[in-house]
C-alpha cells in the first residue's frame, strides 16, 4: 500500500470547503483506495491567513475524524508560499498538490497514481478548459507562452500546481535554498522522469 499526502493551500474558501471534503471523501472511497493500492490519504491543509471561517471549518473536520493536518500561516503569504510550506511537511511516498477551490478534479489524482506506478516521478495536471472570462483565459494562455519563451527550463504549459510528485522530488524541492520560490518552475527544474510536460 502506498502512502499519499495531499497538500491543499487555502485562502478564504469557507464556501467551497464542505464541498471539497465531500468530493475528497467520494474520490478516495475504500474501493478506489484498494484498486489503486493506496492508504487513506493524509491531507495537509495550509491556511494562508484566511480572513473568513476557513480555518475553523478545517479544524472541525479534523476533530470530526478527517485524516488531515492544518498548518496555519500567520498572514497571507501567497499561493506559492503556502504550497512551499505544505510541501515541507510532506513525508508520504507520493504527494499530490491540489487547489482547494475544486478547479482541479480530485479524481484525476487516481489516474496520476497509475502514471506514478508506470515509473513517472512528476505528473502534471493540465487545464484544457477554463471557466473564467475570455480576457482572463487569454492572460493565462499568454503567461505560460511567455514563461516558456523566457525560461531555459521546459515548464509544462497550462499546468498549475495540480500534480503528483514522488517523495524523491519533494525532498529535492525541500532542500532548495530559494526564498522567493516559484514551485511550478522548480518542479520542472529538478529533473526526474516527468509526465505531461
Ligand atoms: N490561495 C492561497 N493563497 C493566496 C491565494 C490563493 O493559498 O494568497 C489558494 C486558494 O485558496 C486556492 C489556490 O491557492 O486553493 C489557488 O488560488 P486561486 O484559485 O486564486 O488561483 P487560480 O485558480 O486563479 O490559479
Ligand atoms: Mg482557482
Amino acid at each position: 500500500m502506498t502512502s499519499l499526502d495531499i497538500v491543499i493551500p487555502v485562502y478564504n474558501e469557507e464556501d467551497v470547503l464542505p464541498l471539497l471534503f465531500k468530493e475528497l471523501d467520494l474520490t478516495f472511497n475504500a474501493e478506489a483506495l484498494e484498486k489503486h493500492g493506496l492508504e487513506t490519504p493524509h491531507y495537509i491543509f495550509v491556511d494562508d491567513g484566511s480572513k473568513d471561517q476557513s480555518k475553523r471549518i478545517i479544524r472541525e473536520a479534523i476533530d470530526g475524524g478527517l485524516n488531515a493536518s492544518l498548518l496555519s500561516l500567520t498572514r497571507n503569504f501567497g499561493h506559492q508560499s503556502a504550497v512551499t510550506a505544505g510541501l515541507s511537511l510532506s513525508r508520504a511516498q507520493i504527494t499530490a498538490l491540489i487547489d482547494s477551490d475544486l478547479q482541479d478534479p480530485p479524481q484525476v489524482i487516481l489516474e496520476m497514481v497509475d502514471k506514478w506506478r508506470q515509473g513517472y516521478e512528476v505528473i502534471y495536471g493540465v487545464r484544457r478548459q477554463r471557466k473564467e472570462g475570455k480576457i482572463k483565459v487569454f492572460c493565462y494562455w499568454f503567461f505560460y507562452r511567455i514563461l516558456s519563451f523566457l525560461s531555459e527550463v521546459d515548464i509544462a504549459k497550462d499546468s498549475g500546481d495540480f500534480c503528483l510528485i514522488d517523495q524523491k522530488v519533494v525532498s529535492t524541492m525541500n532542500k532548495l535554498p530559494e526564498k522567493l520560490r516559484f514551485p511550478r518552475g522548480l518542479r520542472a527544474w529538478v529533473g526526474y522522469k516527468q509526465w505531461g510536460a
